[in-house]
């Protein structure tokens, strides 16, 4: 296996417990995705929820709606997409008691080009775009309280992560 460049030691702290991990549909990473959650000690430690564009398609519904083009606003159900997110969350932390969520985003990704408009998609770099929805989203997500069936109360602490691809990995965020 090729050596592969991930964040540093030290960078975020590594999850101790179950995580979910909310990834893109794209089929050309799911093997640098899995060699990733391994390094980071998450093997069979993780619920995975696809969604085309990760955190885009989190956040299309809300106040960003501006960003996504009218063409996708009206073909796709995006208030949906994130109900269902929000639903598996609770629904793995129900489960099997998540204490984080890794954001997977990547190089190239087609649902940022299919959704956003092109004055988005010009406005920054690649890498910093998908920060900056990884960010939002993240935020958002940690903002709710949940309790576990032992009755404890906690946030979720969400990392932002940019899948290249080569399959290196690039931490963009981490909350809180
Ligand atoms: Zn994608």
């Amino acid at each position: 296996m090729c050596q592969k460049c991930y964040p540093a030691t030290g960078t975020y702290p590594i999850p101790k417990k179950n995580i979910l991990v909310l990834s893109c549909i794209d089929l050309r990473l799911t093997d640098d995705l899995l060699h990733f959650l391994h390094f980071d000690n998450l093997t069979n430690r993780y619920d995975l929820v696809t969604l085309a564009g990760a955190s885009l398609s989190g956040l299309a519904a809300g106040e960003r709606k501006h960003l996504f083009t009218n063409e996708a606003q009206t073909k796709y159900s995006f208030a949906d997409w994130r109900t269902t997110l929000d639903e598996h969350i609770d629904i793995a932390v129900a489960l099997h008691d998540i204490r984080d969520i890794y954001i997977a985003e990547h190089e190239d990704c087609g649902a940022y080009k299919q959704f956003l408009t092109k004055e988005t998609l010009e406005s920054t770099s690649e890498v910093d775009l998908h920060r900056e929805f990884a960010l939002v989203l993240g935020k958002e997500l940690s903002k709710k309280e949940h309790v576990n069936n032992k009755g404890e109360h906690f946030h979720l602490s969400v990392h932002g992560f940019y899948i290249d691809l080569r399959g290196n990995v690039t931490h963009l965020c981490t909350i809180p």
